[in-house]
């Protein structure tokens, strides 16, 4: 892959409706999440957007100025790469609270975008921090947006707010940087906060592949004859080790099939065909970024996201397949968000949606003790034990955050 690198860390956007999440990353990538026909056209953009940035710098600069996403420096000379990452834009619409989560566990560090010129804390702004800091993501950059909107006596004060809202939480060091996403005003300071605060994860590159897939797809034309026929393809994200083209896979719990009345769940193994990451065709992938996987499957088998929420790896290596388990519980002390309820303990026999990986489930609560509870679910799930599960409870007409889970062996 000469002159391309692939991504190798992946960065949340989180933070409230309409405070600039995407105009931020489409300042820093270039490329504008929200459109679909891109989407389309990527063909394994998964619901949340992934866009990738790389990151540069200008030698002869001091700091911050030194960085860009610009191949040419101010002086006309050429800029160098220091790395490329790959953002994953968080819906911010409440309802989208799982589908946030469930990237959340792709994500290993977040920027929270806050409005400057709003009141401090907006209620998905609240509800995005509450989920970062459960599921444990540590490096966090806030950015204080909008600045061109406010004089400097707001941005002050609203700066102010940012500072005690986050008290306390895991965002409390997190640096905040005065920006315009709009107006590509701080970029630069932006840019080194995240260099210094989001370092790349540190992978064990003998680690077996681990691949959560979030979507897959049909990619052939309606019509396409028996023999022209494209295999299905994968789009996730892989979080450990590397895939290869050519190499053998396992998808689990697999496929679903009816037999005699009942729906089980079938492995399935197939060949890597084709690897795409970082929008290009690669002979192998590593962890970080968004990553399409061209297989040797049936088209029918991964039409429409039917293989969304498993796992895949090299056969015979992937953890197990549950279909009941037990978690430990982690409550929230109250639902997060405008009508802010406090949270009861879980209660036998009640139903809750829980994400692990890029897999949503409901189950049925089987027996439940205080700070633990076992789950029956509806649709089985292949994950780590030790693996983090958002849990959430139907509270009026929607499913809210309550707290989180740790599989249990
Ligand atoms: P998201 O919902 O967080 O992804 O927000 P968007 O990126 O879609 O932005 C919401 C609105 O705010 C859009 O109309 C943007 O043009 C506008 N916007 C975003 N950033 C800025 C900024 O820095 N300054 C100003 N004035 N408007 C902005
Ligand atoms: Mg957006």
């Amino acid at each position: 892959m000469a002159g391309t690198q692939q991504p190798e860390v992946n960065i949340g956007l989180v933070g409230h409706v309409d405070h600039g999440k995407t105009t931020l990353v489409q300042a820093l990538s270039g490329s504008w999440t929200d459109q679909h026909s891109e989407e389309m056209k990527r063909g394994i953009s998964i619901r949340l957007g992934y866009a990738d940035a790389t990151f540069r710098e200008c030698p002869d600069r001091d700091e911050p100025e030194r960085y860009t996403v610009e191949e040419e420096c101010p002086d006309g000379t050429e800029s160098e790469p220091l790395r490329t990452v790959s953002f994953v834009d968080a819906p911010g619409h409440e309802t989208l609270m799982a589908t946030m989560l469930s990237g959340a566990s792709l994500m290993d560090g977040a920027v929270l975008v806050v409005s400057a010129n709003e009141p401090v804390p907006q209620p998905q702004t609240e509800e995005h921090l509450m989920a970062l800091d459960i599921i444990g993501i540590e490096n966090i950059v806030i950015a204080q947006n909008k600045i061109d909107l406010v004089d400097s006596e707001q941005a002050r004060r609203n700066y102010e707010q940012i500072q005690e809202f986050v008290e306390g939480t895991v965002a409390e060091d997190a640096p905040v940087v005065p920006v315009s996403a709009g107006q590509e005003v701080n970029m630069d300071l932006l840019i080194q906060a995240i260099e210094e605060e989001i370092p790349t994860p540190e992978r064990d590159p003998d680690a077996d592949a681990r691949m959560h897939v979030a979507r897959s797809f049909d990619i052939n034309k309606p019509g396409t004859t028996a023999s022209d026929l494209t295999g299905g393809v994968l789009g996730g994200s892989l979080v450990e080790g590397e895939l290869e083209s050519d190499q053998e896979i396992e998808i689990r719990p697999g496929r679903e099939v009816e037999e005699g009345g009942q729906t089980k769940y079938v492995p399935i193994e197939t060949t890597i065909r084709s690897l795409q990451a970082g929008g290009e065709t690669v002979d192998s992938a590593t962890p970080g970024g968004l990553l399409g996987v061209g297989t040797g499957l049936d088209p029918a088998l991964t039409k429409g996201d039917a293989l969304a929420g498993r796992m895949a790896g090299p056969p015979g290596s992937l953890p197990p397949t549950w279909q009941q388990f037990t978690m430990t519980v982690d409550l929230l002390e109250r639902v997060v968000g405008s009508d802010g309820g406090e949270i009861e303990e879980i209660s036998t026999g009640e139903p809750l949606m829980m994400t692990v990986g890029t897999a949503t489930t409901v189950g049925a609560v089987t027996s439940a003790r205080e700070g633990e509870c076992e789950v029956n679910l509806k649709r089985p799930v292949t994950a780590e034990p030790g693996a983090k599960i958002a849990i959430n409870r139907r509270i009026g007409a929607r499913w809210r955050l309550i707290g989180l889970g740790t599989l249990q062996e």
